[in-house]
């Protein structure tokens, strides 16, 4: 077991009788992954084995340790079916062996969860756990629906039902008298098949068939859908409207707030799929970013950024460093720590950086670059370092890179050294998400070698829209025989969120 890891993990945990390992019931909320708690994420950071279940956010696995060992152990839908005794034998066995074992639940783990059964299981067997409640879909979805479940003078009480997806198996399950008769909101946690049986039950036995009710499906994800109707009418509204699972239905007065209080607004990729190629420790801000305008995004990382042991030579021999990348700036700030050095070690010489991340890598270290070119391709720097006087220059940057900026600098009369600090290499993608690269609308590329690597084991889906940060990744994909569909005009992040967005919009986007 990971020491770091379960130490800390243990922090709050009740330690039991027997032995080295620890489960964690870890909430993993509805679906945004903004909603996993800090606790969830530090679990997932450190855990050795991961149990997850099938609707869970996409996301919450990317903070998960490479050498993870990573599970679906899900009831029903998609993939393979892991009958409830296997996974509880499996999160013993793990655990006994001494792992930290965070067996990853939708919502809360404790709300329909069966995370109560399987902490039982525990208990007899003597294996410690921690529980970490997730917000919960019937209060989350609802929320983002704009649908508080209780309200001053609406309701002071919400109930919290599940119903069997059969609904002849209900029968002695619910007490639907009790329920019609509940004095506040009631949410249902089940598939949209069991409303018509589940609205006729209730209004059978004397809810109001007037009363208001809500449809929220796919609740906090990009492509929430909600539906108002009346107790009554809810269910047909549903069925033609063709609302899927996942779902909850919440019944009282509370529901009509949504008119009033919906507040999401739909972004501009609403309803959009974006898949990002990026190193998964560059692409959350990309992703972060491509939510916040609401697209849905797949990570499917095809590079991993690999540290490489060239000798960094002393910088004070250099009037002129050119860093291409906001990676470099890093590792050669890991290397000057490594040595004792800091940022004083590029006082005596010009900065120049290409590309705006490269630059506040930079500054986040301390160093305003003095040269940052306009195009962010080395071709802009060549240029904009005309006039600019120099003879000793260091490259740092990336194994393999192009070798357009030294030849023009030792055209010019300098002389130059390149460092190699990282190297970037094929990181296979999880044959999980191929499907999904496949079916998305937009597919991202930020540089050459995620094209190459990428290619390596994946196609983009024939109506996928290939999408490239600037001119050399765009000749790299049509060297491979693909089509680029956008193309940024600036050739950074935010050049490339502004040219989907543009292209949305073109393409008769809000649709
Ligand atoms: N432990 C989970 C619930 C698991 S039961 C929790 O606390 O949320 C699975 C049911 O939860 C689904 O059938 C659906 O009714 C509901 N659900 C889960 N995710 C949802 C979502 N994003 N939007 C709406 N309902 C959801």
């Amino acid at each position: 077991m990971n020491v770091r890891g379960s130490a800390a993990a243990r922090g709050g945990a009740d330690a039991g009788p027997g032995g080295g390992g620890l489960v964690a019931f870890v909430g993993a909320g509805p679906g945004d992954p903004g909603l996993l708690t800090a606790r969830a994420l530090e679990l997932i950071a450190l855990a050795d084995v991961i149990l997850y279940d099938r609707l869970i956010p996409r996301e919450a696995l990317a903070g998960a340790r490479a050498d993870a060992e990573l599970r679906y152990v899900g009831k029903q839908g998609g993939g393979p079916f892991v009958p409830q005794e296997e996974t509880e034998a499996l999160m013993l066995e793990r655990a006994r062996s001494g792992a930290l074992v965070v067996r990853l639940k939708g919502g809360d783990p404790f709300v329909f969860g069966r995370g109560g059964e399987e902490a039982l299981a525990l208990r007899a067997a003597g294996i410690a756990f921690e529980v970490v409640p997730g917000i919960t879909a019937g209060i989350a979805a609802a929320g983002y629906a704009g649908i508080p479940v209780t309200h001053r003078g609406l309701a002071s009480a919400v109930a919290l039902v599940t119903a069997h997806e059969d609904p002849e198996k209900n029968e002695g399950a619910l007490d639907w008298a009790a329920l019609a008769a509940f004095p506040g909101t009631l949410v249902f946690y089940m598939g949209v098949r069991t409303l018509p049986s589940l609205t006729a039950r209730l209004i059978a036995a004397g809810r109001p068939a007037a009363q208001p009710a809500a449809v929220v499906s796919h609740g906090t994800l990009p492509v929430q859908r909600t539906l108002l109707g009346t107790l009554e009418t809810i269910a047909a509204a549903a069925a033609d409207a063709g609302m899927q699972a996942p779902a909850i239905t919440v019944i009282g007065d509370v529901a009509a707030l949504h008119g009033e209080l919906a507040w999401r607004v739909a972004g501009p990729l609403a309803g959009m799929t974006v898949a990002v190629t990026r190193a998964r420790a560059q692409a959350s801000s990309l992703a972060a970013a491509l939510r916040a305008l609401g697209a849905d995004v797949i990570e499917a990382p095809a590079i991993r950024i690999v540290a490489r042991a060239d000798e960094l030579p002393a910088l004070e021999r250099f009037d002129l460093i050119c860093l291409t990348s906001a990676n470099g700036v890093e590792l050669l700030f890991e290397r000057l720590e490594a040595r004792g050095e800091d940022a004083r070690a590029l006082a005596g010489t010009l900065v120049a950086a290409i590309g705006p991340g490269t630059a506040r890598a930079l500054r986040a270290r301390g160093v305003i670059a003095d040269i940052v070119p306009e195009r962010f391709v080395a071709e802009g720097l060549i240029e904009a370092l005309t006039g600019v006087d120099f003879s000793n220059v260091l490259i740092a940057r990336a194994a393999g890179a192009r070798d357009v900026l030294p030849d023009a600098l030792r055209e010019r009369g300098a002389s130059v050294e390149i460092v190699s600090l990282y190297e970037t290499v094929v990181e296979p993608l999880d044959p999980a998400v191929l499907p999904a690269i496949a079916e998305a609308d937009y597919l991202t590329f930020t540089s050459s070698s995620t094209v190459r690597n990428f290619l390596a084991s994946a196609r983009p889906g024939v109506d996928t829209r290939i999408v490239s940060i600037g001119p050399v990744t765009s000749a790299t994909l049509r060297e491979h025989g693909l089509n680029v569909d956008v193309e940024a005009t600036r050739h950074d992040i935010d050049g490339l969120l502004e040219a989907i967005v543009a292209d949305r919009a073109g393409e008769g986007g809000g649709a």
